[in-house]
């Protein structure tokens, strides 16, 4: 922690030496995405893309899960996905995977999840799909995975409008954590290729 502590504190000083200010920041923010990813700490998006601050709105979850639109309930990421669209109007949705994703093996594996009950409730809530490990491996199962929350992605309503509106965009990476590969979903083909 003390190396995580060391950097904070003096990135006041390389942001400014980095000549990207942060000042304007205060005016508020246009975000380029909204960027819906694991919580996995191998996943960086603004490393991966290159975003500066105020350029990439994240939503984080175990697995990249996107919940199921739903009122009954208040959802932190059903919230997320509408300031991003409705407030600040972003242009494109990446719904981003990744290799060696131990929330979507639990879930493919049907792994016994019961030191983590928090996340054993939360992925069989979330998910509405058994994704099958299948002989193809983890990697194709996790990119079924980010198919599958495109589709759930393209019920909630602020997206759903634009989508019928022809004004947003909705993009499915998958990260090679390993290799820092990304490769992207041709609906055409229904496949990921590389970017
Ligand atoms: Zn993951």
């Amino acid at each position: 922690m003390h190396a995580l502590i060391e950097h904070a504190r003096s990135f006041r000083d390389r942001a400014a030496a980095d000549g990207a200010p942060l000042a304007p920041l205060a005016q508020g923010q246009t975000p380029l995405a909204l960027f819906i990813t694991c919580s996995d700490s191998r996943v960086v998006p603004s490393l991966i893309t290159g975003a500066k601050p105020g350029e990439l709105f994240e939503l984080r979850t175990a697995g990249g899960i996107v919940p199921r639109y739903s009122l009954d309930r208040p959802s932190a990421e059903a919230a997320t996905i509408e300031f991003a669209v409705e407030v600040l109007q972003v242009a494109d949705v990446v719904v981003c995977g990744h290799s060696h994703c131990a929330a979507v093996a639990a879930l493919a594996r049907g792994d016994d999840l019961t030191t983590v009950p928090a996340m054993a409730g939360w992925l069989s809530a979330a998910s509405d799909r058994t994704d099958d490990l299948g002989a193809d491996g983890l990697d194709r199962a996790v990119q079924r995975h980010v198919v599958a929350q495109m589709e759930r992605l393209r019920a909630h309503p602020a997206i759903r409008r634009r989508l019928d509106q022809g004004r947003i965009g909705l993009h499915g990476w998958f990260y090679e954590v390993h290799t820092g590969t990304v490769l992207t979903h041709r609906s055409g083909a229904d496949a990921f290729r590389p970017l």
